[in-house]
């Protein structure tokens, strides 16, 4: 059996009690080395042999788990945040489909949940935005042409950035050409992390701002006016309005 799990942002206390659970049960671990912090690995069995993807290719990660099946061994696939977001999980469930090996996935706390809880902002205020867009600007792997960030960015909705915080500066640019110049944006470096930075500031500055940080890499650019204060409140918990739990007030 293998397990896909969501390793959590970076804080080891971040990961589901399930992903714990079949980490420290596991007896061959593949993590991704380059953002897992590896004491979500702390508590593994002594003798779980332990790889590092960073290292490996596609078919070296599959043979590995393919020579753990044949043993009966449970393989614990770690991935950082959730596995659904920039993971490469798929190609990796669709060798395993046709390999006829079992798998389970469990989730994980993205990055991006993790950058609200440290900027200690909702990602969905009423009148403000209740859309969220995650995506990233093209890299090694493009962005089909009909997702570009100018439309995008059309929409003024909340934008959540992956693997661009190299590229802000010319971003900031396409993104203000809808959002405005003022719209407020921030990045954060390493959530959850002992080391974690936050930069705020607005499309205008926040290019400059980052590279005075000196932000290279493992940060989110979040961008919208739901880092501002105008907003109005909810209508779940308004005493004008009954709930399926509550009835009004007056
Ligand atoms: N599956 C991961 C994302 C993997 S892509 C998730 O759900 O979070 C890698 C990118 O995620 C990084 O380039 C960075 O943009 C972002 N990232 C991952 N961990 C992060 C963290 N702790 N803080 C800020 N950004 C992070």
């Amino acid at each position: 059996m293998v397990y896909f799990i969501g390793a959590g942002p970076g804080d080891p206390e971040l990961l589901t009690i399930k992903g714990k659970r079949i980490i420290d049960q596991a007896d061959v671990i593949i993590y991704a080395g380059s953002l897992v912090n590896e004491d979500v690995l702390k508590d593994r069995k002594p003798q779980a042999r332990v790889y590092n993807s960073a290292y490996m290719t596609l078919p070296e990660v599959i043979r590995v788990m393919e020579e753990a099946e044949a043993d009966g061994l449970t393989t614990a696939r770690v991935h950082t945040g959730d596995p659904s977001i920039y993971g490469a999980i798929r190609e990796q469930m669709d060798a395993l489909d046709e390999l006829g090996i079992v798998y389970e996935v469990v989730p994980g706390v993205s990055s991006f949940v993790a950058a609200a809880a440290s900027l200690k902002k909702e990602y969905t205020l009423p009148g403000v935005s209740q859309t969220v867009i995650l995506t990233r600007a093209p890299g090694r792997t493009p962005v089909p042409e009909k997702e570009n960030m100018a439309s995008l960015a059309a929409h003024k909705a909340t934008m959540i950035i992956f693997l661009s915080v190299g590229q802000i500066g010319s971003l900031a640019g396409t993104l203000a050409e809808s959002y405005g110049w003022e719209t407020p944006a921030a990045v954060v470096y390493k959530a959850s992390w002992p080391e974690e930075k936050i930069v705020r500031g607005t499309l205008k500055d926040i290019g400059e701002k980052v590279a005075e940080a000196g932000i290279k890499k493992t940060a989110l650019i979040v961008v919208g006016e739901f880092l501002g204060n105008d907003y109005e409140l909810s209508k779940l918990y308004d005493a004008e309005f009954e709930t399926g739990y509550r009835k009004a007030s007056h």
